[in-house]
């Protein structure tokens, strides 16, 4: 018999809802990925390297040519110096980060507070540690921190609190205000942070996104993850970063290198090419998916699905309650694939305890304008 490590994990809702659509032939805008190709010359690149037989390991730590130009755009981002030597790692994805940084500084019995709803790979990571996940739920209108539940999660225990900024699947920031005041709220306590980033240049309406990179107090304790995938809209590449500081990078690193060693050679040569020829891209994401944000939400305004525009990432909640609120959330996804052609995410699965009567569902508006124009059609005469 098996006795699993893992007794209270399926299979992801991202390859359900993926799979389910792929079935019914329905427009997925379930799983968070663009349905457009990341940039021409960036994926040239790969070939060139490859044909140029780039193809065996690289440094463990990631190609110095690429850590180089994350902590360039780190500087130029966020106005602070990072080592690109001793405090950047490049990863395969953001999600083999995470998993490392978690395994790093975890020990069995410690306690990590993540924020519900809460992506779904943080929790069988820290299981796989011997932790244990304390969910603190985060608003219900605005999702954002709600203090006193934070305060009282806190426990002599508490080792490790996970953030998502712009979070997914609510698209809500945490501001410089907020950082403050989880500073101030941890000082005298031994907790590292994850930072969970991977959409940090995917905000709107003007509004900075806020790194834990440029807050001193709290990176000194933590682990800023980021992903290539979002930025580059090529999330099959599984290529991501971790930034922390030496002691903690020393530490990251004996885990990583034993978990996969180093990221994948040409690809790790082609962002790099493309950072230090294109650092224009990240400049021009915020206002690339606003526009396809905008368009969605104005194509979605005369359905009967109520919303507030995002402020970050690119996943939009609506709520369903003048529809369907017979149905829950989980089902409404699948009557959405099945019976309109649309694949969306369930919000209650990124919860412990999902919220009662909470109807809504997520939709990626990673999508190029046919795409939005279609499934808003779709959604339009529900
Ligand atoms: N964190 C969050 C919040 C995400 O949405 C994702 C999406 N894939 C990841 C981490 C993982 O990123 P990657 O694909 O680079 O592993
Ligand atoms: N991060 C993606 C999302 O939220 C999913 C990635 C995955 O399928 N693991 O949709």
């Amino acid at each position: 018999m098996i006795i699993s490590k893992l007794p209270n994990v399926g299979t992801t809702i991202f390859t359900r809802m993926s799979q389910l659509a792929a079935e019914t032939g329905a427009l997925n805008l379930s799983q968070g990925f663009p349905d457009f190709d990341g940039p021409q010359a960036l994926r040239d690149a790969v070939g060139r390297h490859i044909a140029s037989g780039h193809n065996q390991y690289s440094p463990m730590t990631g190609l110095p040519a690429l850590r180089t130009q994350v902590a360039a755009k780190i500087a130029r981002s966020y106005g602070v110096h990072v080592d690109a030597d001793t405090e950047v790692t490049i990863t395969p994805g953001a999600t083999q980060a995470i998993f490392c940084a978690i395994q790093a500084v975890i020990h069995a019995g410690d306690e990590v507070i993540v924020f519900d709803p809460c992506y779904d790979s943080y929790e069988p990571s820290v299981e796989l540690a011997g932790g244990r996940c304390v969910h603190v739920q985060l608003g219900l209108d605005d999702f954002s921190i709600d203090w006193q539940k934070l305060t009282d999660a806190l426990t002599p225990r508490t080792r490790m609190i996970i953030l998502n900024t712009p979070h997914n699947p609510s698209g809500a920031l945490i501001s410089r205000a907020e950082l403050d005041q989880l500073a101030a709220l941890i000082a005298d306590r031994d907790i590292y942070l994850i930072s969970d980033e991977v959409y940090e240049h995917l905000v709107y309406d003007g509004v900075p996104h806020v790194s834990v990179l440029s807050h001193p107090e709290l990176y000194h304790r933590a682990f800023v993850v980021s992903s290539f995938g979002k930025t580059y809209h090529v999330t099959g590449w599984k290529t991501g970063y971790v930034v922390a500081p030496p002691a903690l990078t020393a530490e990251l690193r004996k885990v990583h290198q034993y978990v996969s060693f180093c990221g994948v050679t040409p690809l790790q040569y082609a962002l790099a090419d493309y950072m230090a020829a294109s650092p224009e891209h990240v400049e021009e994401l915020p206002g690339f998916y606003q526009a396809k944000r905008d368009l969605f939400c104005d194509l979605l305004k005369p359905s009967r699905f109520t919303f507030t525009p995002v402020a970050g990432t690119y996943f939009q909640l609506v709520d369903y309650a003048h529809i369907r609120p017979d149905l829950n959330d989980v089902d409404m996804a699948v009557w959405l694939t099945r019976e309109h052609g649309v694949a969306t995410i369930p919000v209650s699965v990124f919860y412990q305890t999902p919220p009662e009567g909470q109807r809504l569902v997520r939709l990626c508006f990673a999508k190029r304008e046919e795409t939005l124009r279609e499934a808003a059609e779709k959604l339009c005469v529900i």
